[in-house]
């Protein structure tokens, strides 16, 4: 599972001896075969090979990128028969011993290319997007605590979850039975405690977004009374499960459901908020009045829509994007066409500080013009 120490790893990462390849592919399996995608990768690594010839000096330097290929290459012929993700950014540095795969569960642009900075916008940009996700799977007997990320499932198992065997045999009757059955309450409120806790102890671990349960309503409904306040505010939703015998993988798939739901509302509540803003001057829409909003600065949170590229005309001196041809407002140099003025409002968003979401599917801001921006004042 991707940690944070990870990724700041790779955003630490500089090298001025080696060049570093950077490598964002589309493994999209539902509208291309793994042939033609074997094809494709084949096909990429071999036109940025062409490109790059000339850019390192050194036998040592062509030698580490030739490396990094071969390792992309084989990584990536490997990994599309065995898996189910729909993307991948790899990060190779082969003279520095550097290699950082992702397993990304949307798509990308596929992009190889080779600096002395790995290029990291689009993963970036991803990341700010997903949620991690704690769920505790709980009854009477048995707890389990699994962490999601990025579409990859982790069991936590320092959990000691069982309840001693005495406390769910029954009595004899009478006085002492009434003594079985408070021991046996008692050590379920116990059970419950510890998962509660260990689901604590994760969220001060790893600080995951949102909390699920699974389980039946009755227990879970007493489960909750035992979770920690920052918990509770963090409970995103609930699923009918047998712990001990739901697989990990069953786990998953109920999460990204109710995954899919949360965020599905989510981005209809961001862009209706932004058709409702935009008459008051409160948020902008359309490509134009939002490359204005990006550039002043003012925009809080940018909202486009997954898949909208559009090209457009970037000043090669200060980065002033437009969408005509024309010279540079500030420097007066004749701005160039770019293929996509949308991947470069998203890297403007991120310079300013500026959150970046991608709705999916028909929310308001299709009629928006499909890019649009809530502003800060
Ligand atoms: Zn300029």
């Amino acid at each position: 599972m991707i940690t944070r120490q990870q990724v700041d790893q790779l955003l630490q990462f500089q090298n001025g001896r080696y060049l570093v390849t950077s490598c964002y592919l589309n493994l999209d399996r539902t509208r291309v075969s793994p042939q033609a995608l074997k094809i494709r990768i084949k096909d990429l690594i071999q036109s940025a090979r062409h490109s790059l010839q000339g850019k390192s000096g050194t036998h040592e330097q062509r030698q580490s990128l030739q490396r990094d290929f071969e390792r992309i290459e084989a990584f990536v012929q490997q990994d599309i028969l065995g898996n189910r993700h729909k993307a991948l950014a790899l990060f190779s540095c082969d003279g520095e011993k550097f290699w950082q795969a992702y397993r990304l569960p949307r798509v990308v642009r596929n992009i190889l290319i080779a600096d002395h900075a790995p290029y990291i916008r689009p993963l970036k940009v991803m990341l700010a997007q997903q949620r991690r996700y704690c769920v505790a799977l709980v009854d009477r007997a048995h707890g389990q605590v699994f962490e999601i990320y990025m579409g990859e499932i982790v069991e936590h198992k320092e959990l000691p979850v069982d309840l001693p065997r005495w406390a769910s045999e029954g009595g004899q009757g009478g006085r002492e039975e009434r003594n079985i059955e408070r021991s046996y309450i008692a050590a379920v409120h116990q059970h419950f405690q510890r998962v509660a806790d260990a689901a604590f102890h994760l969220f001060k671990q790893h600080q995951f977004d949102a909390l699920l349960l699974g389980g039946h309503r009755e227990v879970l409904l007493d489960f909750k009374e035992h979770l920690h306040a920052y918990l509770r505010e963090r409970l995103a939703g609930e699923f009918t499960a047998d712990p001990g015998r739901t697989s990990a993988s069953e786990v998953l798939q109920q999460t990204e459901l109710i995954e899919r739901r949360i965020v599905a509302d989510h981005e209809q509540r961001m862009a209706g908020e932004l058709a409702r803003n935009a008459p008051s001057g409160r948020a902008v829409s359309g490509m134009a009045a939002t490359l204005a909003a990006l550039r002043r600065g003012e925009a809080q949170l940018l909202l486009v829509e997954e898949g909208f590229e559009s090209p457009g005309y970037v000043c090669r001196g200060c980065r002033h994007l437009s969408l005509d041809a024309a010279t540079c407002p500030h420097c007066e140099q004749p701005s160039e066409p770019c293929a996509d003025v949308v991947d470069e409002a998203v890297a403007l968003a991120l310079a300013h500080n500026c959150r970046i979401e991608h709705v999916q599917g028909a929310t308001p801001l299709r009629d928006a013009g499909r890019i649009g921006a809530l502003l800060r004042y």
